[in-house]
Formats: structure tokens, C-alpha cells, sequence
């Protein structure tokens, strides 16, 4: 072990794994398997003291510093060559305030742990559709799921965070303490500090209504057309999506149509079962279902339904768009291109961002479109590593094809790792106002493996958090 990091592993709680460690092949592995990076060491932080000690080494010692959560970001953030990795994996604590109906969780929980523990309480916030994923990166991008239009994007729903910033401090940001940099972890990636700890706002929640309809691609224009319609104007009860989807081999699929490609629809309803199963029928009217497996369940179900369709080790290739709505042109170029879906881990949603996300005003938070309807991904996955020039091709063509159809920018959490030239669209009327509080918080760009926010060069004018 070098000096240097001889002295880092004395002084935090955590594991400091190098090149020449057992332990180091499984440490450096993230996500997406198209990632080989080989960081100078992995750090398993287990405190907020272990996470000042990692952040302040690379600093003093000039290492590229790179904040892991959930490990799931596509472009591989949590990871770099030579990089000094701040693991935040272990940190997975999550205490429950029921008269507060709040959580505080570690900033490396999955949102399986976390869904888990609130659900126990009969509670829940907005988090993703995927369980594995960290509550980390998610937040801090904006946080899109089945609850968003009921209860806000995840960040809306972040009360205050614990944040170590590039100087080594360990600060808090909440409306009163921060509120510049409570404002920018609303959305603003991981560019402001490595946070340690996420107070949340929670919601009652029992059961849900919920599931998966496929529908024959013949019936695609109709089921998106109906879905367009009916979401403008929705309860906020009901959080749900359509997709491109191929069926998997599952018991509720015939036989014969495992394989192909299907218009799906994936329903969240929290509010009272039979208006939700009225409202599920409607999907029915309108085109009958070739299999469909809806059901009542408790909501950390429905968020780990899905799992089995991306084991970690895919290769991945991503890309995001904002979409204003489902316009017939864009439905038959989504038409074009979706049954293309290479893979039956591959995907395409269309997430309505409505209702509660449009409560918010589009400068009270960092995220950067509360004017958009839809978040879009084309999410390329695959388990081959021969298949990923032609996979990626098919993200690219699609992703030029909607162009037209939809915003500059995108969700800068399904943004790819060659999508840096477009933070600033990403961000929109917001982009400026980060470089500020980038350059307040991180003038040298400690944190820039991420979408990266350049600080500005200059103080610009100072604007109170709405
Ligand atoms: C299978 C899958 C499903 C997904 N589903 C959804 C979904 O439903 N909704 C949605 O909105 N997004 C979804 N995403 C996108 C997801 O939001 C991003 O990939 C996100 O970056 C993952 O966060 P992470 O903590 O797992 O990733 P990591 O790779 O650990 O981190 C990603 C970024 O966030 C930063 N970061 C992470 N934790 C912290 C922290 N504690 N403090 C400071 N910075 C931190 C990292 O530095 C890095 O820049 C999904 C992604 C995958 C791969």
C-alpha cells in the first residue's frame, strides 16, 4: 500500500481496497458491464466521518474522486481509472419519524431497502421502478416513479441532506441551513458534495393496484393514443407509463408469444381499489390485452417486479428525451422504432411527469423541465458484448428520430456518458444559477464525475431559493 493511502485506510472505519487486494475484481465493478474501469482504490465508507476522510485524501492528494451509491449510473460515475472511489454501499440506514412521517436514510441505500423498511410503517415515497438502484444518484437527478404524480418527484419529497462538500466539510442543507445547496441536490446530479445521509417527506400507503398489460403492436397507436388522453387529466392515484417491452417467458404469457415485442402498459394505482380497477379497464376498452398480470400488492412489490429483467453484468446504452406529449407524429415514429427493442431486458417508458411534478414552480428545484409531460428513455440493455454496436445503434437512430418530437435535453439521470454537451439543455432556465452554486460549493470541480456542472467562472447574481 502507498503512503498515502496506508494513512487514509488508518484513519476511516471502512474497507480501503487496492488493485492488489482480494476483494478488488467484485469492488470495482459497477453496474453496467461495459464499464472496466480500474480505480487506484475502492473505500467501503461505513460513517460521515469515513466519507470526509475519502473526500478530503483526494483533494489534498489531487485523485479524481468518484461518489458511489447504488453503483446503477449508465455512464459508470460511480467508478473511474485511477480514481479514489467513495463507496457509500454500506451506508444503508433508514430510521422512520412515524409522527413526522419522515426517513432518514444512508446515502448509499437501494430503494429495496428503502421501500422496505417505510413500508413496514405503512408509508412510502416517490422512488424508481427498479429496486437495486440507490437512492443516491436517483434523488439527486430528480427521482422518476409510479408516485411522482401524486407525490412529486423523489427530490421534492428530500427535507434536508447531510453533505460533505469539496472543502471537507460535513454541512447540512435543508430551507434553513443551505437552502442554495438544498436547492441544487433537487435535481442537480452528484456535482455539489457527496451526501451521507436523505431526509424524506413520506406518504401513507397500503396496498396498490397494479402490474403489466402487453398489447399487439397493431393496437399501439390506439393504446398510446388512449394513454395521451387519459393521463392529461388523471387522479394522481394513478402512476403508470406505456413502454415498448418484449414479453418474457412468464407463466401469465402464452407460450407462443414469449419473445415478441409488445406496446406494454405498467399501471401504479394507490388509491381506492375498485375506481383503480375501473380505471385499468378503460386500458381494455380500448384494445384487449394479450396477457396481463394486474393484481393487488403491497407497493415494494411492484417496485421489484421488474428486477429480473436487468440483473447487474448487462451491457448498457441509454438515451433521454423530454416529450411535451404523445403527439400522433410521435407515436408513429415511436412506432418505427420501439418494436425494434433489441432484448427482453431492453426498454422504452414514456413517464408521464404531470400532476404533482407540475406543482412544483420550474425554478424552485434544480431539475431542469417541470414544463415537459413525458420523460422518455430508450434504455439499451444486453447481455452480449458482441451486440453492442448494433444496440447502441438502435438508441442513436431512435433517439435522432423523436428529436424533432421532443425538447432539448433530457433526464440527466437516463443521459449517457457521451451526453456532457448537453447539461446545460438538460437543465434548461435552470443551468446558470447551478454554475453559481457550483462555483460556491465546488469552485475546483472535485465532484465532475457526473453530468458535470462547470462553476462559473465569475459570482453571478445571488437568487434566494424560490
Ligand atoms: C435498472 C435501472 C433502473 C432505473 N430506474 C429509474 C427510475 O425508475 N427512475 C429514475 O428516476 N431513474 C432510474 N434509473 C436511473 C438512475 O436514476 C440513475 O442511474 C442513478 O444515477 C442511479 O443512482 P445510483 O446511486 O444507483 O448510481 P451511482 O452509479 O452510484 O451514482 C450515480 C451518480 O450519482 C452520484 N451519487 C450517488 N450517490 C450519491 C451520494 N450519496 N452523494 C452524492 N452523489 C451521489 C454519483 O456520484 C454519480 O454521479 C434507473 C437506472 C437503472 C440502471
Amino acid at each position: 500500500m502507498t503512503q498515502a493511502l496506508s494513512t487514509l485506510a488508518d484513519r476511516v472505519a471502512g474497507q480501503v481496497i487496492r488493485p492488489e487486494d482480494d476483494g478488488y475484481e467484485e469492488a470495482r465493478r459497477v453496474y453496467n458491464a461495459m464499464i472496466d474501469a480500474r480505480p487506484a482504490a475502492v473505500v467501503r465508507c461505513t460513517t460521515d466521518d469515513d466519507v470526509v476522510a475519502v473526500v478530503r485524501h483526494a483533494r489534498d492528494k489531487g485523485l479524481s474522486l468518484a461518489i458511489r451509491g447504488g453503483a446503477h449510473s449508465v455512464p459508470g460515475f460511480g467508478t473511474a481509472d485511477g480514481a479514489l472511489v467513495a463507496d457509500l454501499s454500506p451506508m444503508q440506514t433508514v430510521d422512520i419519524d412515524d409522527a413526522a412521517r419522515t426517513a432518514t436514510a444512508g446515502g448509499g441505500t437501494t430503494w429495496g431497502r428503502f421501500n422496505d423498511v417505510t413500508a413496514a410503517h405503512a408509508l412510502a415515497t416517490t422512488g424508481g421502478i427498479i429496486s437495486t438502484t440507490g437512492i443516491g444518484g436517483l434523488t439527486l437527478g430528480g427521482g422518476i416513479g409510479y408516485l411522482c404524480r401524486a407525490f412529486g418527484l423523489s427530490c421534492d419529497n428530500v427535507l434536508s441532506a447531510r453533505v460533505v462538500t469539496a472543502d471537507g466539510s460535513l454541512v447540512t442543507a435543508s430551507a434553513d441551513e443551505n437552502p442554495d445547496l438544498l436547492w441544487a441536490l433537487r435535481g442537480g446530479g452528484g456535482n455539489f458534495g457527496a451526501v451521507t445521509r436523505f431526509t424524506y417527506q413520506l406518504h401513507p400507503m397500503g396496498e396498490i393496484l397494479g402490474g403489466v398489460m402487453f398489447f399487439e403492436l397493431a393496437d399501439g397507436p390506439a393504446v398510446f393514443a388512449h394513454f395521451r388522453e387519459f393521463i392529461r387529466d388523471a387522479p394522481r392515484q394513478y402512476g403508470g407509463f406505456p413502454a415498448f417491452q418484449i414479453a418474457p417467458p412468464l407463466p401469465f404469457v402464452p407460450e407462443d408469444r414469449a419473445g415478441e415485442p409488445f406496446v406494454a402498459v405498467v399501471s401504479c394505482w394507490t388509491g381506492d381499489p375498485e375506481e383503480g380497477a375501473r380505471v385499468l379497464d378503460r386500458f381494455r376498452q380500448v384494445a384487449r390485452p394479450v396477457a396481463e398480470m394486474i393484481g393487488a400488492m403491497p407497493y415494494p412489490a411492484l417496485n421489484s417486479a421488474f428486477d429480473g429483467l436487468v440483473p447487474a453484468g448487462l451491457q448498457h446504452y441509454w438515451k433521454a428525451a423530454y416529450l411535451d406529449d404523445l403527439s400522433d407524429e410521435a407515436i408513429a415514429v415511436n412506432m418505427q422504432h420501439g418494436p425494434k427493442v433489441p432484448t427482453v431486458n431492453a426498454t422504452v417508458h414514456f413517464y408521464p411527469i404531470n400532476g404533482a411534478v407540475h406543482d412544483v414552480p420550474g425554478n424552485a428545484t434544480a431539475f431542469g423541465h417541470r414544463d415537459a409531460n413525458y420523460a422518455m428513455v430508450i434504455a439499451g440493455m444486453w447481455p452480449d458484448p458482441s451486440d453492442n454496436e448494433a444496440n447502441t445503434r438502435w438508441v442513436r437512430d431512435y433517439h435522432s428520430a423523436i428529436a424533432p418530437h421532443s425538447a432539448t435535453g433530457g433526464y440527466t439521470n437516463f443521459a449517457s456518458a457521451d451526453d456532457q454537451d448537453k447539461v446545460a439543455d438538460n437543465y434548461g432556465v435552470n443551468y446558470s444559477r447551478l454554475t453559481e452554486v457550483k462555483r460556491r460549493y465546488d469552485p475546483d470541480n472535485l465532484f465532475h464525475l457526473n453530468q458535470n456542472i462547470q462553476p462559473s467562472p465569475v459570482p453571478l447574481p445571488r437568487e434566494d431559493p424560490a
